[in-house]
């Protein structure tokens, strides 16, 4: 996490022991271990993204989720809150190096078309890419089980500081330190790699859509 803002270990570690902190951590305490090794490892992956943006021969992109916005936002609103609404996503690429510019301050909206002009509208430069329904997969976990329990070392997410993902391959490969060390793993059912099919559409449930409408339509006369 570049930002490091909002995070729950740094959070978890101001908040443990009013005598442990950042210049007076103890060796003893378990929390101060975990908060000493977490930052130990922000401190290797800012590094890495240095190391990115030094590089001149590849385009290298930094991602970013940014918050999950729900739509219509208009938080004063109690019908807009007991409703559920339609999540969003707005996930950045920025080149590396380049200072990124974060959403922070967004008025209420009501629809997608809202959404846009709100993130096109944060800076000259930001071209927005829409999604279209076609680009929503109905995604199905084919873990093999099977696979996943052979695996030694097993891998766990909160120890994958790095991923590979290769065109053509359906193995991944992961390092759970900066080390040049990678583990290949292959942990798809190979009912699937054999017949690979993403050709379902996924929407949101017809209640769903229903209950916005129901809820929320005095409000959003104009945009429906
Ligand atoms: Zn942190
Ligand atoms: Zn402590």
């Amino acid at each position: 996490m570049i930002g490091h803002e909002e995070c729950e270990s740094c959070e978890e570690f101001n908040l443990h022991n009013p005598d442990h902190n950042k210049e007076n951590f103890s060796k003893d305490c378990n929390i101060c271990g975990k908060w000493r090794a977490h930052i130990e490892k922000a401190k290797k992956a800012i590094d890495k993204y240095h190391e990115d943006a030094e590089k001149d021969d590849k385009v290298i992109y930094c991602v970013d989720l940014e918050k999950v916005i729900m739509i219509p936002r208009w938080e004063m609103f109690k019908s807009a809150i007991f409703t559920h609404r339609l999540m969003v996503y707005n996930e950045s690429f920025v080149p590396v190096g380049k200072k990124q510019k974060i959403v922070t301050h967004l008025n209420k909206f009501y629809d997608f078309q809202d959404f846009v002009s709100t993130v096109k509208g944060t800076s000259k430069t930001t071209e927005v890419l829409t999604m279209e329904l076609s680009n929503f997969h109905k995604w199905v976990f084919y873990l093999s089980q099977y696979k996943l329990n052979k695996m030694v070392p097993r891998p766990y997410i909160h120890n994958i500081v790095h991923i590979k993902i290769e065109q053509g391959s359906f193995n991944m490969k992961y390092e759970s330190d900066y080390d040049g060390e990678f583990f290949d793993i292959n942990f798809l059912s190979s009912k699937v790699t054999k017949n690979n099919r993403h050709d379902l559409v996924n929407g949101i449930s017809a209640l769903k859509k229903e209950n916005i409408m129901k809820n929320l339509s005095g409000v959003m006369k104009n945009h429906l």
